[in-house]
């Protein structure tokens, strides 16, 4: 399995993630993926970066927090 060692670049996964890889690049990255479990993790790790970005660029979540601690008096 020699393509194991061709290792697409960070900014190829996070295209990839985006869904913005053209197809047959993105079909190769997912074909390694299946294959590679290193390439899985730094995906998983780039996907919670991106989510955590995406949650400082949305803004408040609409989440309430339990306790009502926010109010001051
Ligand atoms: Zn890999």
């Amino acid at each position: 399995m020699e393509f194991i060692t061709n290792h697409p670049s960070e900014e190829v996964l996070e295209q990839y993630l985006f869904g913005s890889l053209p197809e047959p690049e993105a079909e190769g990255v997912e074909e390694h993926l299946l294959v590679c479990h290193s390439c899985i993790d730094s995906a998983e790790q780039l996907l919670a970066f991106m989510q955590s970005l995406r949650s400082t660029f949305i803004g408040k979540p609409k989440v309430r927090r339990a306790g009502g601690t926010l109010q001051e008096r």
